[in-house]
């Protein structure tokens, strides 16, 4: 099926203190199709969510390009850039961050309805009750306050609040991560019925494997800014390449065994280096069990070694 939205080579650096930059996003390139979950997992500080901030224009990027149904999102004239912000929304990780703890529910939902002046008055309420349903809220809670609410309605609000413009394409950024285990499968099944429902492509991001394993078409890992493997999400589970997929995959508890395989545990040594300062070569290689001499001279690149599948790793090039 067609592409929704690509990225090319995009980068995303950031200027630190004394001179130096951050590499949050450096050089990643994927595609995802319409209809389609790609979920993107990594450690905190992988760059994820500036990547999935750059792609929806909440941050400029540095380099490289987003083309968003066939088109350049850096060329856009201003009508066409509001429309590209109307079609990509984000979920937040923290819906108590990201509700104003001020405003009516009704109101939060109805934001971008008012920004994009597409409903107003009696229309306006009517629309607020069917997104407040469509996430298994009530007419009622319109009038209430984010307080009110549990985590896992409020994340039902944020939900309600980026489907209200009619977007295409939703960056989901850890949108399960701060709830109870017992409420994140369902806000997981909602999101999957809405997707069958409205036609919406989605990245999903998330800080491990187990929770975007059942949503996800296809599965990315993200190391230091930089994508080390990206396929289908079965093949991923069952075949991982890269030695940090391995090691992901191997952490995951003893107690999902369906999703764990019977694969060893593979204990990762040290902390992630500092983005402040990475490893020369492969990014990764500080701590590979696999590593080579050839891993801190060259970095590897970034090659489709089977059918969609893609992996960045001498062990395979
Ligand atoms: Fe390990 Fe070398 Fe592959 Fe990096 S390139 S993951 S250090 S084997
Ligand atoms: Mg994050």
């Amino acid at each position: 099926s067609e592409q929704v939205l690509s990225v090319h080579n995009l980068k995303k650096y950031f200027k630190a203190g004394s001179g130096k930059v951050v590499k949050s996003v450096d050089g990643i390139s994927f595609s995802i199709k319409k209809g389609e979950t790609l979920g993107l997992v990594g450690e905190s500080g992988s760059g994820k969510s500036t990547l999935g901030r750059t792609i929806v224009g909440l941050y400029e990027s540095t380099d490289g390009k987003v083309i968003f149904e066939g088109k350049d999102i850096s060329n856009l004239d201003r009508k066409a850039k509001r429309e590209f912000n109307r079609k990509t929304q984000i979920i937040f990780q923290d819906p108590e961050a990201s509700l104003n703890p001020r405003m009516k529910v009704g109101d939060i939902i109805a934001e971008g309805l008012d920004a994009y002046g597409l409903a107003k008055g009696k229309e306006r309420k009517e629309r607020i009750i069917k997104l407040l349903e469509k996430v298994g809220l009530n007419a009622e809670h319109a009038e209430r306050f984010p307080h009110e609410f549990s985590g896992g309605q409020r994340q039902r609000i944020g939900i309600a609040r980026a489907l209200a413009v009619e977007p295409s394409f939703i960056v989901a950024d850890e949108p399960i991560s701060a709830l109870d285990v017992s409420i994140q499968a369902q806000v997981i099944n909602l999101l999957e019925d809405l997707q069958k429902d409205e036609g919406l492509t989605y990245l999903f991001i998330a800080h491990d494997l187990s929770m975007v394993k059942h949503i996800s078409d296809r599965i990315g890992v993200m190391y230091l800014g930089k994508m080390m493997e990206l396929g289908e999400s079965d093949v991923l589970f069952q075949e991982p390449l890269h030695p940090y997929t391995k090691a992901l995959l191997s952490a995951i508890p003893v107690t999902e065994p369906k999703l764990r395989g019977s694969k060893e545990r593979i204990l990762l040594g040290g902390d992630p280096p500092s983005p402040l300062n990475p490893p020369s070569g492969c990014p990764f290689r500080t701590r590979c069990p696999a590593a080579m001499d050839v891993c801190a001279k060259v970095e590897p690149e970034w090659k489709e070694v089977k059918k969609d599948h893609h992996v960045a790793c001498h062990l395979y090039q």
